[in-house]
Formats: C-alpha cells, sequence, structure tokens
C-alpha cells in the first residue's frame, strides 16, 4: 500500500510529556505544564456548571450549524451570522481552509518560524510551500511575503500575536500589506492571542474585513477562555467565502459540551478580563527577569514568552526545568535553538519558574 508521496514527509504530531508520566518518571509530586499556552486560571466557574448540565444530553447530536453559538458569536463579534465558520479547534478551521483551496498546482506563503498547523496542512494538500523568514525582531517579514505571492499563490497566513514569538502585525503595517495582496488571495490572520493584546496599534482585522474581503481572521476558544480540551474556534470571513469551506466541514465538528462552553464564556467577560490582567503582571514578571539578568527575549502579546538563553540549548534549560516541575517547550523544536518558550502561568507558578532559573543561572558563573 503506497500513501501519498508527501505523507511520507510528515510527521505525527508530538505532543509535550503529559504530566502524569513525568511524576512518575522523575519522582515529583507536583507537575506544572507551561507549554501548551493553556489558560493557568481554567475557566470561568459558570463555564464549569453549563458544562456539567450539557452533559445531561451527551447521548444526542449537537447543532451541526451551531446556531445559538453562532448567534451570540455574531453579535458579540459584530458580523452577521454567516460570516462564521466553527471548528473542532481553529486547528480545524486551517485544515478546511487548505482543503478548499490547495492542491498541488498551488502554493501558500507562511513566515517561519511560526504556527506550525499551515505547513503541515498546506503539505497534505500537496501544495507547494513558501516559507519566508522572521526578521531579526521575531516580526513578519511582509515585503518578503509579499514578493514571494505569484498567480498561483492562494493563501497567506499571518500569525499575530506570532507563536511561538508572541509578536504582533501593528494596523499600519497589515493594512499597507492588504493594499497591495490581489484581492483572489485569502490572507489568514490567525489570532489565537487576540484576546491578551493590549497594544493600541493592533489592528481591528474584524472592521478591516469590510473593506478587504480576501481577509480571513482565525480565533479560537482554546487559549484566553480556557476550554483548550473541548475543541472549539473559528473562522470570520466574508460570507461568500464562508458559504465555499462550509460543505468541507464534517456535520457535527463541534460538540454540544463545547457550544454550551463557548456561549457560557462569553456571558463572562469580566473572567476574560481578570485572566488578561494576571496574565499581563505574570508577563511583565518574566521581563524584569530578563532585564536583570541580560537575557533576550521578544516583546510577547501573548500569554507565553519565548526567551534566549543565548549559551544554553533550549533542550538543556528545558530539562533542567523538567526536573523542578515545569513542563516548558524547547526552543529545539520551534526553530530557536538557545530559547524555551514559557507560558505565563499563575503568580505562583510564575515565580517558581523564575527562582529555577535564577538557581540555573547563578550556578553558572560559579563552575
Ligand atoms: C493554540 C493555537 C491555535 C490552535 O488552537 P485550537 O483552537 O485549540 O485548535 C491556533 N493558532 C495558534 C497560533 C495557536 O497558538
Amino acid at each position: 500500500m503506497k500513501a501519498k508521496e508527501q505523507i511520507l514527509t510528515l510527521k505525527a504530531y508530538q505532543p509535550g510529556k503529559p504530566i502524569e508520566e513525568v511524576k512518575k518518571e522523575l519522582g515529583l509530586t507536583s507537575v506544572i505544564k507551561l507549554a501548551s499556552n493553556e489558560n493557568p486560571f481554567g475557566c470561568a466557574p459558570a463555564v464549569k456548571e453549563a458544562v456539567m448540565d450539557e452533559l445531561d444530553r451527551v447521548s444526542i447530536y449537537p447543532d451541526g450549524y451551531a446556531a445559538e453559538i453562532r448567534e451570540k458569536l455574531s453579535r458579540h463579534l459584530g458580523v452577521q451570522a454567516r460570516q462564521i465558520l466553527f471548528g473542532n479547534g481553529s486547528d480545524e478551521v486551517v485544515q478546511m481552509f487548505c482543503r478548499t483551496y490547495l492542491s498541488p498546482s498551488t502554493n501558500t506563503v507562511m513566515a517561519t518560524p511560526t504556527f506550525p498547523q499551515y505547513r503541515h496542512n498546506s503539505v497534505i494538500e500537496g501544495a507547494e510551500i513558501r516559507e519566508i523568514p522572521l526578521n531579526g525582531n521575531g516580526d513578519h517579514d511582509l515585503d518578503e511575503m509579499y514578493k514571494a505571492i505569484d498567480k498561483d499563490t492562494k493563501i497567506v497566513w499571518l500569525c499575530t500575536p506570532n507563536n511561538p514569538t508572541g509578536t504582533y502585525i501593528p494596523k499600519d503595517k497589515l493594512v499597507s500589506f492588504l493594499d497591495c495582496v490581489p484581492s483572489d488571495v485569502i490572507v489568514a490572520c490567525d489570532e489565537a492571542y487576540c484576546e491578551y493584546v493590549d497594544a493600541p496599534d493592533y489592528p481591528d482585522t474584524i472592521e478591516l474585513q469590510r473593506e478587504y474581503p480576501n481577509l480571513v481572521v482565525l480565533r479560537t476558544f482554546s487559549k484566553a477562555f480556557g476550554l483548550a480540551s473541548l475543541r472549539i474556534g473559528y473562522g470570520v470571513a466574508h460570507e461568500d467565502l464562508i458559504q465555499v469551506v462550509d460543505p468541507v466541514r464534517e456535520p457535527f465538528n463541534t460538540s454540544r459540551v463545547a457550544q454550551r462552553a463557548a456561549i457560557t464564556a462569553l456571558d463572562h467577560l469580566d473572567y476574560l478580563k481578570m485572566c488578561k490582567a494576571r496574565n499581563r503582571e505574570g508577563m511583565v514578571l518574566y521581563e524584569q527577569f530578563c532585564d536583570q539578568h541580560g537575557l533576550s527575549y521578544y516583546p510577547s502579546q501573548g500569554n507565553f514568552i519565548l526567551i534566549d538563553f543565548k549559551t544554553k540549548q533550549g533542550d538543556e534549560v528545558f530539562q533542567y526545568l523538567l526536573r523542578q516541575g515545569y513542563i516548558v517547550r524547547s526552543g529545539n523544536a520551534l526553530g530557536f535553538p538557545t530559547c524555551v518558550r514559557i507560558t505565563v502561568g499563575s503568580e505562583e507558578q510564575n515565580k517558581g519558574v523564575i527562582d529555577s532559573l535564577t538557581n540555573l543561572l547563578v550556578s553558572k558563573t560559579v563552575e
């Protein structure tokens, strides 16, 4: 049996080590995962209650059209209900756009390093991948990305804030880019961390869609809303575009429980606000730590920070923190070999990580 050739070049997603496994292996009683940018405070308490209540109806298929959350989200965003496409996580929205627009005779443009799912799904469709390195500040090089576009380009991916750097594309730069890109090329802005952003020049992409009908916005309930395991994300675009992609969607791709949780999460935006504020406080702690120790880092608008240890490999810092009970993400796997990406956690978690890292750096100077 021979699989499609391009599939043979891919590896299955390598998840971080599960907490229970790390506990057993290292004989630790407490292990904290700060590797996947999940919300350290969990979802809002009311969401948990709504989920429990929905469990009474798990034997019944969900509403495939997701009418209730669709209505609620469309009011929240100020768009038409038909402009939204729900996915089993925004990962699936990426997949659906790739399935709809990419094929072997097409190409797609993205930054590198960036979120790996654009590349992964594009490879599966057999499209040519054009990866444009981030510039030295960790920003998308929009000039080079523009130059990479030709008549066969179908989708340009912009990840803002970018995973793993946390850097964002300011409004003026995005608008100049959109002004140049041909209108038959999709510009997909992945805004998985937009709820955490407080940069005043972060663009309102939903508003920009009125002027640029080729602009697609991807968002998720996984990160700031704390619903990663329930798998619900969405794309917002011109309704004609959504109608083209919608047939690719599996009939019941978001669960009843996920829909109910998302509806309830939108009723508790004060909780989101609290999470955002505490994330910002945590980010400041990490930035101060880096400044004190002369470590460089990318200015992050997300809930994670990519720190450069320069003389150490990411894997080494990762292993060290693992033994202290913290699972982070080594930069070796992310295209930044001397970095680690750390999810900003609760105050106690942040202080714990910073204490451990301080010990690591101090022991280095003594040697
Ligand atoms: C986490 C993440 C996603 C995926 O989110 P899901 O909705 O859980 O699939 C998408 N894009 C970026 C940049 C992410 O970091």
